[in-house]
């Protein structure tokens, strides 16, 4: 039984856990230059999808190729322990949901139920990266929710607090009722959708008047409960309108839209005008000591709406700010769940953003209702929970990141990115707008916010270590202190003033965790600053184009807040997975490819090349089953065979690549040694630029020329018996190939190049060093000639094609012409070609006049208009055109015509369509170096040849099927019909050339196998 891929792979996976290959892939390194790979963490509460396949298998790709290049890549492994994720789960688990239930639950409990919870698939994760071929340490991991890793975060929050950049501000963050805390515009960057909602014109009576009304806009109609004032532009001119028996106050650009028609302007006001103008809000829920007033702002625009906005300033950003610089008073109207409170009594209880619907009902029965209006766009929604988000105004801890926008931006500059419009697009972009990092998070499963707070005297204090805390605490820490809440939060300092400082509840955003880790994975600075300085920063960082927003960001921002240094030089941002609809996979749309899975029906070195060669791996890539069959069937299957053949033949000749050296090379074996140079020089200049795709290229272009042209032409010189001179460089020619390219593909395909590279040289590929070009070895004359001669009989294969020839019926004559002088002297080639296409006569020349019959056709778009009313005439002319005068025009370009009229024409190559078609008895192949002619006429002797090989052919297939050594020679046996067997026995020579026989007898065997050759019933026994 042939093994299967999965057999395969487990066999090399074995080997290398039994010899230790990864530890000694880097100790063999030592001393050598670093090459510093960070390891972006993944949760192991989730499973692995088909982009993990691809960022993993990239970041193995790398770290084997900088490897095998010399540098020594240490691949510390990490996990992403903390955040809402794990609570949400965990809450799943429990089936309790939200905060109250989860104090209800105890919080001791539910930290700990987390903590179990982080690992849930990590074994399956494990499994996937063993059997996916990524080498990352996996036994001595970083892990973000050990003491030691939030130590190293606090020294840096610490070290942020000491400069003046960890502060407690009131604002107005996008909050995520469901998870009920308040999420980093990172993160919300993460979550966008479209979705449709209603925007609503309300009506605001003046104050006094009994039937005038400003017109507010507003996109959430839900805030309109809590309005405390209308905002106008000052710059903009308003008008008081009549319509009916109301009067309107709004803009004067938007009278036209907002009103249609039938309206009278009574008056044009400018917009500082109506500042200070008091109004009756719609609702009555809240009452104002300061409000219910129109104020002036710059941001409100004549875009769309009615030049007048509704402000409630615990929802919008600009709101709060103009509220709060205009001393009006601050209501909110909505508890921590997203809910109305008791005062807004007829909807108490309701989550707000589904009582749109409600509120346009509420103002439409208080005739407080102008307008309503459906419309699309793009709205946040939690990244992990779905919730769509609030904003909402709160106290919350951030980090100053504004402050350090320039420096992050100059870091920024020094990075070399893949694709590099990341630099200035996408990432550059998200740096230009960037607000300050909201670092607090309301919940239970995090690293702990390290600021203690005074309530007495206000004085804040962020202790930098376990050791600091210690010290400043108001009594003894327990030795075993869990830097994790409830644990934490019973440390009390003492503070200065004489009381006790308490710890803010909060925990931190998840993604702070895993920016941290250049310094936290180390444990720095309190152990191995040795290590961490050799491994920072990084060579490169290798994740999804998402982590723009997520991993990326917060690396360059942790990194340039603590040290002011980027933490990275390269950056390589992968696109996502498409279906092959180019649909994104997701689990609900049933179109996600489980990578598992796909490892075991095609194997991992399969899933890489597909993944790595089929596109690049900077744009979203469009991806099937397919794709990794095909990668199995046409790549490793194909390098699979040629080794097969090649240890089969090595083995039975007892080759032995240090004994039998040398020998006498062929034209062949040039070719290949120059095409496999060539290659590796392709190779290595598309790698050292990560052009990864291009590498696959060049190598897939090789594997078919080694299999389907050096073995296939090569095969009949290994059939000899004993080790001749020619045998000698056959085999070493391929031993060659096939080490050096096992080595080329190592870090695309670690296990089947392990495989063969170990059987052919005893040793790891992954501890070899990357193969370099020689290029004295590289003969460009010698593949131009054989592309040319491939070209050539492909041309000749496609001729055959259309008329329907067999290959094995042998032809008379292929004619072949240059249409470039250059590559007219290819005759030294001609054996080969006549054998590939079983053509016996071949000739190059320079003309085809004879052979070809030309037809000149007018190209209408350009002799149209030149023509005019000739044009007819010149038509007919053309297609009666003496032999002559085309070929005149085939070698000059030109043709002069005379018109009946007496008028001279002159036609140029852009005038005429020049068509060719094969005279009776030819096929005529059109390429871009060649034009050939083949001729079609089968003879009676070519007829015979034709059937001799294909009885030749089914002998060799029923060897085959019988299993019988290559290498035996055997007795045939054949019973047929007495034409037949004299035209076999006309042709032995060839029958003999072809079959490895001892002899061959006409007689009939009992067992005969009955085989059908053309019309011709063959029977055959084959005694071994
Ligand atoms: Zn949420
Ligand atoms: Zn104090």
């Amino acid at each position: 039984m042939k093994e299967t891929s999965m057999e395969r792979e487990g066999r090399v996976r074995k080997k290398w856990e039994e010899d230790g290959t990864f530890q000694r892939s880097i100790a063999n390194r030592e001393g050598r230059e670093t090459y510093v790979f960070y390891e972006g963490p993944p949760t192991a509460n989730g499973l692995p999808h088909a982009g993990h396949a691809l960022g993993r298998t990239i970041k193995d790709f790398v770290a084997r190729y900088k490897t095998m290049s010399g540098y020594q890549v240490l691949r510390k492994a990490g996990w992403d322990t903390h955040g809402l994720p794990v609570e949400l789960e965990v809450e799943k688990l429990l089936n309790i949901r939200g905060k109250d239930q989860i104090e209800e639950y105890g919080v001791e409990n539910f930290i700990q139920k987390c903590k179990e919870s982080v690992f849930t698939y990590e074994n399956e994760w494990k499994q996937f990266t063993k059997a996916l071929g990524y080498w990352v340490d996996m036994d001595d991991p970083y892990v973000t929710l050990t003491n030691d890793y939030i130590e190293s975060v606090w020294n840096i929050l610490s070290t942020i607090h000491e400069k003046g950049y960890l502060y407690k501000g009131h604002r107005v963050v996008p909050y995520c009722p469901h998870c009920e805390t308040s999420l980093s515009s990172h993160e919300v960057a993460q979550g966008y959708k479209d979705v449709s909602d209603l925007s609503v014109t309300a009506k605001f009576r003046l104050m006094d008047k009994t039937n005038e009304y400003f017109l507010g806009w507003t996109t959430t109609p839900w805030t309109l409960p809590g309005n405390v004032a209308l905002a106008v532009n000052p710059k903009m001119n308003y008008v008081r309108v009549k319509q009916g028996t109301e009067i309107y106050i709004l803009a004067e650009s938007l009278v036209t839209t907002v009103l249609q028609e039938d309206y009278e302007i009574l008056e044009v006001v400018a917009g500082k005008d109506l500042i200070g103008l008091s109004y009756e809000p719609p609702f009555d829920y809240v009452a104002v000591k300061n409000g219910h007033k129109v104020l002036g702002a710059d941001f409100v625009t004549d875009s769309s709406g009615t030049g007048i906005v509704h402000l409630n300033p615990a929802h919008g950003e600009d709101d709060y700010k103009v509220i709060h610089d205009n001393n009006f008073d601050y209501v909110n109207v909505v508890d921590s769940k997203g809910r109305y409170k008791e005062m807004v009594s007829l909807l108490a209880g309701k989550f707000v953003k589904d009582c749109d619907v409600d509120i346009i009902k509420m103002l439409s029965q208080k005739n407080r209702l102008f307008a309503k209006q459906k419309y699309e766009h793009s709205y946040p929604h939690c990244w992990r929970c779905d919730s769509p988000l609030l904003y909402y105004a709160m106290e919350g801890w951030f980090i100053k990141t504004t402050a350090v926008k320039e420096a992050m931006q100059a870091n920024n500059q020094e990075v070399e990115w893949f694709p590099s419009h990341m630099k200035d697009g996408r990432f550059g972009n998200f740096l230009n707008n960037m607000v300050d990092w909201n670092i607090g998070r309301n919940r239970y499963w995090g690293t702990p916010l390290n600021v203690w707070v005074c309530k007495t005297c206000g004085k804040e204090k962020a202790p930098s270590s376990i050791k600091e805390l210690r010290k400043l605490s108001a009594a003894e820490v327990p030795a075993d202190l869990e830097l994790h809440k409830p644990y934490v939060d019973k440390v009390q300092l003492a503070c200065s003033c004489g009381r006790r400082m308490e710890r803010t509840s909060e925990v931190i955003d998840v993604w702070f965790d895993s920016g941290s880790m250049p310094f936290a994975q180390y444990h720095y600075p309190f152990e191995k600053k040795d290590m961490f300085n050799k491994q920072f920063p990084a060579d490169v960082v290798i994740e999804g184009v998402d982590q723009t927003r997520g991993w990326f960001y917060s690396l360059l921002a942790v990194s340039t807040l603590y040290t002011g240094q980027s933490p990275y030089k390269r950056v390589l941002s992968l696109g996502h997975i498409l279906d092959e609809d180019g649909q994104k996979m997701s689990k609900s749309k049933g179109n996600a490819l489980n990578p598992t899975e796909l490892i075991q029906e095609f194997g991992a070195d399969a899933l890489r090349w597909a993944l790595l060669a089929d596109s690049s791996p900077w744009n979203n890539k469009r991806f099937s089953k397919k794709t990794v069959s095909q990668a199995k069937s046409k790549v490793i299957d194909t390098l699979l065979n040629v080794y097969t053949f090649y240890t089969m033949y090595a083995e039975i000749d007892q080759f032995d690549p240090s004994r039998d050296v040398g020998g006498v090379q062929t034209t062949l074996d040039r070719w290949i040694v120059s095409r496999l140079n060539t290659v590796v020089k392709e190779v290595v200049q598309s790698l050292d630029a990560y052009d990864i795709t291009r590498g696959a290229r060049s190598i897939t272009v090789f594997i078919d020329e080694l299999s389907n042209w050096y073995v296939r032409r090569s095969r009949q010189r290994f059939w000899s018996s004993g080790m001749t001179d020619d045998k000698r460089s056959a085999f070493s020619t391929l031993y060659e190939v096939l080490t050096k390219l096992s080595q080329l593909m190592a870090p695309y395909t670690p296990f089947v190049s392990e495989d063969i590279y170990t059987n052919l040289v005893n040793d790891s590929v992954h501890v070899s060093d990357y193969p370099k070009p020689e290029e004295s070895l590289i003969d460009i004359q010698l593949e131009n000639d054989m592309n040319a001669v491939l070209e050539i009989i492909e041309l000749t294969r496609s001729a055959r094609n259309i008329t329907g020839i067999k290959t094995k019926q042998p032809l008379a004559n292929l004619a072949v012409i240059p249409t470039d002088a250059i590559l007219s002297n290819l005759h030294h080639y001609s054996p080969i070609i006549k054998e590939e296409v079983n053509v016996k006569g071949l000739e190059f020349r320079k003309d085809f006049r004879d052979l070809l019959q030309l037809h000149l056709k007018l190209n209408f778009a350009v002799a149209g208009p030149k023509l005019g009313k000739s044009l007819g005439e010149v038509k007919n002319i053309l297609e009666k055109l003496d032999d002559q005068l085309k070929a005149r025009f085939v070698e000059g370009g030109e043709l002069q015509l005379t018109l009946q009229s007496g008028e001279p024409v002159n036609l140029t190559k852009e005038d005429i369509l020049l068509e060719k078609t094969a005279k009776d008895g030819y096929a005529l192949g059109e390429g871009t170096n060649f034009i050939i002619l083949l001729e079609t006429t089968v003879t009676k002797e070519l007829k015979e040849e034709g059937l001799v090989r294909e009885f030749i052919r089914a002998v060799q297939s029923y060897r085959k099927e019988l299993n019988l050594p290559v290498d035996l020679r055997v007795v045939l046996y054949i019973q047929t019909d007495s034409w037949l067997q004299e035209v076999l026995v006309k042709f032995a020579p060839l029958v003999e050339r072809n079959l490895i026989i001892k002899a061959v007898h006409f007689e009939h065997k009992p067992m005969m196998r009955s085989f059908q050759v053309e019309e011709y019933e063959v029977k055959l026994y084959i005694q071994s």
